[in-house]
């Protein structure tokens, strides 16, 4: 989807990372991809959730004076439209905008979004949920409440796993990502820690929930506003649609595994098909309904 170019970009809340990595991590990468990292890892590296609520720590302090660059190149949506750093803070905005508006009407008036912070790293970078890199991919941290993303993943979305390269493929990676910190603020995320891998798993289900809610977003994005009232992106057209259906297709288990090892094995799924997280998230965005994208309630996925 495209910014209008005079829309206004925020970039607080987004940070470079703290005692960062260096760049220019090979591209041969990919694990698991756009994973929700769960607090099992978090717990077997012996981290204590209560650590989490102490004082930025230096490092923090230094990520983010680092985020300056982004602040100086990421203004306005025309910025947005030509840097995809600046289209991930963009949309970031766009998709927290949204959510602001609808969580308080879904939920008549008893939840308020909350938001959520993001890396933006280059290479790796330390997280509460362990080190985020590319062979991880972008994730959620529950455990201190935070986007992790490489731009440099678009890359890889596009070379090795075959996503259009368009702007909606790129801002499906984010939205899907904050639907993973919706889905934390509703409580939703216990599920898929305790049953995480198969095909009808808690983890498919909460991975597919967070694309029905990229779906929705998309649908809604062409009225989040920015601080002046200006609408962030421009009306979405149909091969904005194409694009992000082409990244839920390069994503979906049985496609990774297929170029992987090529052969599927669904108990090993995590996140569901490529069909399953296209229909997903055509669910979200025909029906802007967050009812819809109860997957644990859903009679298939
Ligand atoms: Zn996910």
């Amino acid at each position: 989807m495209t910014f209008n170019d005079d829309a206004q970009l925020d970039t607080s809340g987004v940070s470079r990372g703290g005692g960062g990595g260096g760049r220019g991590l090979a591209l041969g990468g990919g694990g698991g991809i756009l994973g929700l990292i769960v607090l099992v890892i978090y717990m077997l590296m012996g981290g204590n959730p209560g650590d989490l609520q102490q004082p930025p720590t230096q490092a923090e302090q230094q990520a983010q004076a680092g985020a300056g660059d982004l602040a100086e190149k990421c203004r306005t949506g025309a910025d947005a439209n030509s840097d995809p750093e600046c289209r991930v803070v963009a949309t970031r905005n766009s998709v927290q905008a949204f959510w602001r508006e609808e969580i308080p009407k879904a939920s008549g008036g008893k939840q308020q979004w909350q938001d959520t912070k993001m890396v933006l790293y280059h290479g790796q970078t330390p997280s509460g949920c362990g080190t985020a890199n590319n062979e991880v991919g972008p994730f959620y941290c529950p455990l201190d409440k935070t986007v992790y993303l490489d731009a440099a993943f678009f890359r890889i979305l596009e070379q090795q796993f075959g996503s259009s390269g368009g702007p909606l493929a790129q801002e499906y990676v984010v939205a899907h990502e904050y639907g993973h910190a919706l889905q934390d603020q509703l409580g939703l995320l216990e599920r898929a820690q305790q049953d995480p891998k198969g095909p009808e798993s808690g983890g498919v289900k909460t991975e597919l929930m967070a694309d029905c809610f990229a779906g929705m977003w998309a649908k809604g994005a062409v009225e989040s506003k920015d601080a002046n009232g200006r609408a962030f992106m421009q009306p979405l057209t149909e091969k904005d649609v194409r694009d992000a259906l082409s990244a839920a297709e390069a994503v979906g288990d049985d496609h990774i595994q297929e170029q992987a090892r090529g052969r599927v094995n669904p108990e090993s799924f995590t996140h569901g098909t490529s069909a399953q997280r296209q229909q997903w998230f055509m669910r979200g965005y025909e029906s802007g309904d967050i009812n819809q994208c109860n997957t644990f309630r859903a009679s298939r996925l």
